[in-house]
């Protein structure tokens, strides 16, 4: 690991991936350090994925300038520079009795002094035609064409790749234990050893109260808010084709029901708060809550087809309600992108564009780099392409015909090439976010072994140092039983004519 740097980033989060990308454009040194073995891993990888159209951004906080301006890059630059999957599908905010009628009237008129294009309220009639599924007491809603969804994993991933591309250094499993002051900057303590920086930023998602405290700033404290899912099986009869609230309150924006850009359907969050930062155990009431709130807007949702349930931790500063993206004056040269609660996927690209600013206030100038470039391509999507271009591609290397996974139909050189990324997959759960095996139906009960070999054989470990996730969730006590991994290499070929 490289011991000095001019800018270092702590956390592989999308915050922490977007401002090292961001910084990439410039003839700077910037070295990004992530505890876990994976960027994405945590606030980043169990949300919504919603990049939210603003009309509800409050204008006065950081949170609701950043939306929108989020929004803005995400049209303008994001969805053309990086190879990540993002469908403006749009969101409706429906009034379930004439009494929310004024909401939608309020929210209209923020969002338009918000400047957020194509806002319109929708009667009845347009409403169950855009979305038949939608409750018979449905009245009116706002309709907002801009919203958009993402997919969390892959837009982190494309980040931290781009960064690498780019000239940044990401480095796994080097968690920050301690920061000191020097004279011209940081000596920052890793789990890798020491690097030296002129500037540090904190985007420690849930942990950036204690890496801040690390330097002396101590005055705020994150509190961890769960939101809990249900995520459905791509086949679920019920099709939603747009992102659905209910009239939010003062409290909460209410259940979301929505597609991913899988097209699988999401319901969810609900809001709690709890003590432990790694408590993300879902809960029989939180979850009643969530179909429930469903329910409310598309009354036909039911638990069958629920392939899976998950909770999220919503790093929020309670006494601002606010994020806290600010040069730290006591401690010049240390910046803070703490506090990064909802809608931080949808900010993210801004908050990059302001660490930014900050860093060339802290520094005076920054300089382009003219090598920069914007452009990242994932690996192939085999699922996706035509029967040509799957010939094409099989024809080239014959590991694109072999699929290890059947429910999401993803092949063996899709896996050994997200092994192989800039940023590369070295778990289980790594490959999943990049690329999809455990995903479907099954969630990884046939592909798991097969998965595990591929990255045995890539990172030339023995299969019983293959983890999971995070240190310790190693899956094999022993080498594997040959019938079952025999059984789960059978796999089946791409039919490049179906
Ligand atoms: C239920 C829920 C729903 C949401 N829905 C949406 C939505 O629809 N749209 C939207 O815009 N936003 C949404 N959000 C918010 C969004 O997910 C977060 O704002 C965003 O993911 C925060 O990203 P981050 O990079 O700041 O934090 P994280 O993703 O948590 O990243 C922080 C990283 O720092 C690392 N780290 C921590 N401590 C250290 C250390 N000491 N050394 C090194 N690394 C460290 C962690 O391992 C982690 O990888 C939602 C959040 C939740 C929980």
């Amino acid at each position: 690991m490289q011991s000095e740097t001019d800018v270092l980033v702590v956390g592989g989060g999308v915050t922490g991936t977007a401002i090292a990308r961001e910084l990439s454009r410039y003839r700077l040194d910037v070295v990004l350090v992530e505890k876990a073995p994976d960027v994405c891993t945590g606030t980043s990888k169990a949300n919504t994925a919603l990049i939210h159209a603003g009309f509800n951004a409050d204008p006065e906080k950081q949170k609701g300038r950043l939306n929108v301006r989020g929004n803005e890059l995400y049209h303008e630059r994001i969805q053309h520079e990086l190879d990540v999957p993002i469908e403006w599908r749009g969101a409706l905010v429906v009034a379930t009795d004439e009494s929310e009628r004024p909401k939608l009237e309020e929210l209209l008129e923020k969002g338009q002094r918000n400047g957020v294009d194509g806002l319109e309220i929708l009667e009845r009639e347009a409403l169950l035609e855009k979305e038949p599924h939608l409750s018979d007491d449905a009245v009116a809603a706002l309709w907002a064409p801009t919203a958009g969804i993402v997919n969390p994993f892959e837009l982190t991933v494309g980040f931290a790749n781009n960064a690498v591309e780019n000239g940044a250094s990401v480095e796994l499993e080097a968690e920050v234990t301690d920061i000191t002051e020097t004279d011209d900057g940081f000596t920052v303590e890793t789990a890798k050893g020491e690097i030296d920086a002129e500037i540090v930023i904190n985007a420690a998602g849930l942990y950036s109260d204690e890496v801040s405290a690390m330097v002396g700033i101590d005055d705020f404290e994150i509190t961890p808010r769960r939101g809990e899912y249900y995520l459905y099986d791509k086949q679920f009869e019920i099709d939603i084709d747009t992102t659905i609230f209910p009239v939010p309150t003062e409290v909460t924006k209410g259940i979301v029901v929505t597609p991913t850009d899988e097209n699988n359907l999401l319901i969810g969050p609900n809001a709690q708060e709890i003590d432990d930062k790694r408590d993300k155990a879902t809960t029989r009431q939180g979850l009643d809550k969530v179909l429930e709130g469903a329910k409310k807007t598309v009354p036909d949702l039911t638990k069958q087809d629920v392939i899976k349930e998950f909770a999220g931790l919503r790093p929020a500063i309670k006494e601002t309600g606010d994020f806290r993206i600010q040069i730290e004056e006591e401690v010049p040269g240390f910046i803070n992108a703490a506090g990064i609660q909802s809608p931080g996927l949808a900010s993210a690209p801004a908050t990059a564009e302001l660490v930014v600013d900050l860093v060339e206030e802290l520094t005076g100038d920054l300089e382009e780099d003219p090598t920069f470039d914007p452009n990242y391509s994932g690996p192939p999507k085999v699922r996706h392409m035509s029967h040509k271009e799957r010939a094409a591609l099989i024809e080239e290397d014959p590991r694109y015909g072999q699929i290890i996974c059947r429910c999401e139909t993803v092949t063996e050189g899709e896996i050994r090439d997200a092994i192989n990324q800039p940023v590369p997959a070295q778990t289980v759960n790594a490959i999943k976010r990049r690329v999809r095996p455990g995903a479907g139906r099954c969630q990884g009960g046939f592909c798991g072994p097969r998965v595990i070999e591929i990255l045995s054989e890539e990172l030339d470990v023995p299969m019983t140092e293959i983890k999971l996730e995070e240190e310790g969730s190693e899956l094999l006590t022993d080498e594997i039983k040959q019938p079952l991994l025999e059984k789960s290499r059978e796999g089946s070929e791409v039919n490049a004519d179906d």
